[in-house]
């Protein structure tokens, strides 16, 4: 990674923590900025409950050679998120190919167990519904230790899958700390909050001066220029040539975009997946800025200054809080507790205080008060404040407490073969109805989505849920609807050899990158190549609400006759439901497919195995399960 390099910074750690007076490193793997998160809450605790001189740290800033120089009194974490089918995050990978690698080279050349000296924790963020649960954490505690290395407390694991990774998280670290204190002789003390940034007003200076940033990606859109290369640091804003809806009915959405890279160097093939960074909504913002006390200030040009030397301004300043709010933090994503703890010093008054307090470090009492609405920071601080302002809280408190405003993945809908320069998308909006709240909760970047498809299409309603939108920066000077992206290249990819038969099974939205391979293979027939079959499983509620592409499957049909195969089922369209019948070998086979039918039932509607074997037994009675089988 050059960025380093190029500021004339060391890629050596050891250095780096030997130079700023660091005892602890928190490495982090992240992909989607949790993991980012929790290394800087565990950095911002090791400091204030334990004294420890923390610095967090991106992987791919650092090479790992010298891993074998770290002094036995310091220690390093690892935060690491599982990405996809198991593989390092982005920012990992470097990291993973050097420890995971053959011949490991250390800087002081290899013993039997060159790590001896190096003392570290773990914890991996996962998701268990996929099959390399946790792998990358699990991968990197066991290579660790195969070189000597000697792990404090447990290897945590968090699990999204399961909805649980704030509490797996919590529950982790209370037992880790203690056993890093035991092996480090720290003392707990008092926690004192001590802010990481430092907010200045810059008198002079009025959101109209040029260099004050409001909402520009990074510096370089600042500047007035946009250049290349186009990634994760440096999105494209890039028109949208076209969008529409494709659900037939009012009540939910599905957005389909054709957005076009042409003035970039951007490119992309089949597969491969899009990253559409939102703007927050202005509803949202409004709140926020209401409920800390800055409405009056939300203009107001400030500087923002990192206080320690290993800590980094996550946005380009001067700005104002109005675009950082809008365009940096994660302002819907649910609380975390710990945030709750942090933020109860701050309270308005001795009562609010104590109920924080309570909700902070009272898991059950938190679930009980806060369970099913949701509660983003702001609603929060408004529920538990009473009408009171928040206006004690240190703004660094929200910079180093929320997570970074992330870009979203989408599956690109359509063929670079067709298309090269022109990426669809197919975005199901988010809006769901939530257990005690009066509004729905809205996903972040899917309403931005849907709010560009209105205002270009001059939709009569724009946005149906009265959400207003500052769509990329005030100082916006592009024509048009535009939308800042880059391209996350994938191994999704069809077989080179287009005569190879495919099955794709996409239901819903999953069906987005299938749409691209049977658009590709279309044209592939139509050029006269010899195309395999191709059969898509598709599934949706009901034909004529929620049939996405209908038509197109149609055209693609014509292409490719009777090599296309669309097998569809809609969920909501009969109550009658398939027949099952199995035959065969009674002792193994047939007994298996009863226990995996009720797995997948338990699974499927969220009930218990032992009712699913039940819902299985009714079907045998209704002879809707029948068997024919011996042993
Ligand atoms: P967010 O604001 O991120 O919320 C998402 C979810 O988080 C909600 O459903 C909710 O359950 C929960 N949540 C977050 N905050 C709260 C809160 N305060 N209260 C309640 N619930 C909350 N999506 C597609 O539609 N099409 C695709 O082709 C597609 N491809 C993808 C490919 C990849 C590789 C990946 C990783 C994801 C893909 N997704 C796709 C999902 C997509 O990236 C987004 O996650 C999705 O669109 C929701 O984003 P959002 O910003 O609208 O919602």
């Amino acid at each position: 990674n050059g960025n380093a390099a190029k500021a004339g910074k060391t890629r050596n750690f050891v250095e780096k923590m030997e130079e700023s007076g660091k005892n602890c490193i928190i490495f982090y793997g992240s992909q989607t900025g949790t993991a980012e998160d929790y290394a800087s809450r565990l950095a911002k605790e090791g400091k204030s409950r334990f004294g420890l001189e923390t610095m967090v740290a991106d992987l791919e800033e650092y090479d790992f050679d010298a891993m074998d120089t770290l002094p036995s009194d310091k220690i390093a974490f690892f935060v690491m998120a599982t990405y996809g089918e198991g593989e390092p995050t982005d920012n990992a990978v470097e990291f993973y190919e050097f420890i995971n690698g053959d011949d490991v080279a250390f800087s002081q050349g290899g013993e039997d167990a060159p790590l001896d000296n190096f003392h570290y924790v773990a914890f991996g963020l996962g998701n268990n519904t996929y099959e390399h649960y946790n792998s990358m954490v699990r991968d990197v505690d066991r290579l660790l230790t195969k070189y000597g290395a000697h792990r404090i407390g447990n290897a945590g694991e968090g699990d999204d899958g399961a909805g649980t990774m704030e509490e797996d998280f919590l529950a982790w670290k209370e037992p880790m700390w203690a056993a890093l204190a035991a092996h480090m002789g720290l003392e707990e003390r008092e926690a004192v909050y001590e802010p990481v940034f430092g907010i200045t007003v810059r008198e002079g200076l009025t959101p109209q001066s040029p260099e004050v940033y409001l909402g520009e990606p990074n510096k370089m859109h600042l500047e007035g220029a946009q250049k290349g290369p186009f990634n994760a640091h440096n999105p494209y804003i890039a028109p949208i040539a076209e969008s529409y809806e494709l659900f037939k009915v009012k009540d939910r959405n599905c957005i389909h975009l054709e957005i076009d890279i042409s003035g970039s160097t951007l490119s992309y093939t089949t597969g491969d997946h899009i990253a559409i960074w939102p703007t927050n909504a202005g509803d949202e913002v409004d709140r926020f800025l209401r409920v800390t006390g800055l409405t009056d200030k939300r203009e107001q040009v400030i500087s923002v200054k990192a206080l320690e030397p290993t800590a980094k301004v996550p946005f380009p300043t001067p700005t104002t809080y109005d675009a950082i709010v809008r365009y940096h933090l994660e302002i819907g994503a649910p609380v975390s507790r710990q945030f709750v703890s942090t933020l109860a010093a701050f309270a308005p008054t001795e009562e609010i205080k104590t109920e924080m307090t309570k909700l902070g470090s009272d898991k059950d009492y938190f679930h009980e008060k806060t369970g099913s609405q949701l509660f983003n920071i702001a609603r929060l601080l408004e529920h538990v404040g009473n009408g009171e302002t928040w206006d004690k809280i240190p703004f660094s408190a929200f910079i180093e407490g929320l997570t970074k405003l992330q870009p979203r993945y989408y599956s690109i809908s359509s063929s670079s073969h067709v298309q090269p320069k022109k990426i669809s998308v197919t975005a199901v909006v988010e809006s769901s109805m939530v257990v005690g709240r009066q509004d729905p909760f809205r996903g972040v970047a899917t309403n931005y989505l849907l709010a560009l498809k209105q205002k270009q299409n001059g939709d009569p309603e724009p946005s149906p849920f009265g959400l207003t939108y500052e769509l990329h920066g005030p100082r916006n000077k592009y024509d048009g609807i535009h939308v800042p992206v880059h391209v996350r290249h994938s191994n999704f990819k069809l077989p080179s050899d287009p005569a190879k038969p495919i099955i794709m099974i996409g239901p819903g939205t999953g069906v987005a990158p299938f749409r691209g391979f049977i658009q590709e293979r279309a044209q592939q027939a139509r050029e006269g190549i010899n195309v395999g079959r191709t059969i898509l499983f598709f599934g949706c509620r009901k034909s004529t609400e929620d049939f996405m592409y209908e038509s197109e499957f149609e055209e693609y049909k014509k292409a490719l006759g009777d090599k296309f195969e669309l097998v569809t089922a809609f969920s909501r369209e009969s109550s009658k439901k398939a027949f099952f019948y199995v035959c065969g070998d009674a002792a193994n086979m047939a007994r298996e497919v009863n226990t995996v039918l009720a797995q997948i039932i338990a699974e499927g509607r969220g009930v218990s195995e032992s009712k699913a074997e039940e819902i299985v037994k009714n079907m045998r009675a209704a002879n809707q399960y029948q068997e024919d089988v011996w042993s």
